[in-house]
């Protein structure tokens, strides 16, 4: 094949246990550099596509990833998104769930495959499951139907065989290889022998429609998790934030909390401040579903949004990206009922 013909794959290393190494003094596991990296994947150079890398230099370890490194990543895919077919981000596992869920609404009408993907073991151990989750991504990056379109034009997360809706995915594993799970929405693809692609499933080309990053993340968000016995007073501190413009309550089964006056009254005084709170629920699976129970139904009458079966990764980074972009509450509350890019479910 002529060089010319080739996909073009891009990938960017960001860092995470993939690229790591064992420090011989502590024993803890720490990032190595690019050039490392590539003398241990020797396997990409008998691909035959076009690859090259980008880097963070130094790679993290992605509990330290921020919004402002979300904006680095998509500045590099919005630099190079017209030379490359597709794009693979080698990520660590610990918030590649919420890094993926922030690319697929900073990248709107995204039309070319952005994969994430990770490992649980270092490249350069024996057992590890880096090799074939790098490899299988760049497959998919490059993948492409007999007219050249691409064939997961999405932000997915590849792990353990699977292709998955990133803002779908959430990490469910520290030990295993099957690191990441979709609870609420099937997977895009399975690797076997071959890779099998389920089209009825991928979000289609969003044709006409240019590539629109949002790069400016707000990030006056707050997350609170619900338990038999929290406190009036914890919580009322925590809620008394000057600077705060969303929170998401994470409840009981269909969406429930107790049923405590002062609860309430916490969650009308910050709609009267026009802060949004959003309600997702504890469980993996399912969705928010207020009118249920008594317990629900207050919430509802408290003037707090229904998140739907949004995970945490997602609701979020949705909140974070929508208030960056837009000053008006209602269109913000507004857009948390639509599904923006195929996140949530709409009953
Ligand atoms: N702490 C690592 C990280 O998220 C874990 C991993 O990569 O699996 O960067």
């Amino acid at each position: 094949m002529d060089n010319r013909e080739k996909r073009k794959v891009l990938i960017i290393y960001t860092g995470g246990t993939i690229g790591m190494v064992e420090n011989p003094n502590t024993g803890a596991l720490e990032n190595f550099g690019l050039h490392r990296f590539l003398e241990m994947v020797p396997e990409l150079g008998r691909m035959d596509y076009h690859i090259s890398l980008e880097a963070f230099d130094p790679p993290i370890d992605s509990s330290d990833m921020e919004p402002i490194r979300w904006k680095e990543i998509a500045e590099m895919i919005v630099r190079n998104y017209e030379t490359y077919d597709g794009f693979v981000i080698l990520h660590g596992t610990d918030t590649m769930a919420y890094t993926a869920s922030a690319l697929s609404f900073m990248l709107e009408n995204i039309a070319k495959p952005v994969i994430i993907t990770g490992s649980q073991l270092p490249i350069g151990q024996l057992r590890t499951d880096g090799k074939e989750n790098l490899l299988t991504s760049v497959e998919i990056a490059a993948a492409c139907d007999a007219s050249g379109r691409p064939i997961v034009p999405e932000v997915c997360i590849y792990f353990d065989s699977r292709l998955m809706r990133g803002n779908r995915t959430t990490k469910i594993n520290t030990d295993e290889f099957n690191a990441f799970q979709s609870y609420n929405y099937p997977p895009l693809a399975t690797a076997g022998i071959d890779i099998r692609f389920n089209a009825r499933l991928i979000r289609p080309i969003p044709t006409d429609k240019p590539l629109r990053p949002h790069l400016e993340l707000d990030d006056r968000v707050m997350v609170l998790s619900l338990f038999p016995g929290i406190r009036q007073d914890f919580v009322e501190a925590a809620l008394s934030a000057k600077e705060l413009r969303a929170v998401v309550i994470k409840t009981f089964g269909a969406g429930n909390a107790p049923q405590k006056p002062w609860l309430l009254e916490s969650f009308l005084k910050l709609r009267a401040r026009g802060i949004l709170v959003v309600n997702i629920t504890q469980c993996s699976e399912g969705s928010v579903e207020m009118h249920r129970y008594e317990t629900g139904l207050q919430l509802l009458n408290a003037g707090v949004e229904n998140g739907h079966d949004s995970t945490i990764e997602t609701c979020v980074t949705k909140l974070m990206v929508l208030l960056g972009e837009h000053r008006d509450t209602e269109q913000i509350r507004a857009l948390l009922h639509q599904s923006i890019a195929g996140e949530i479910t709409v009953p």
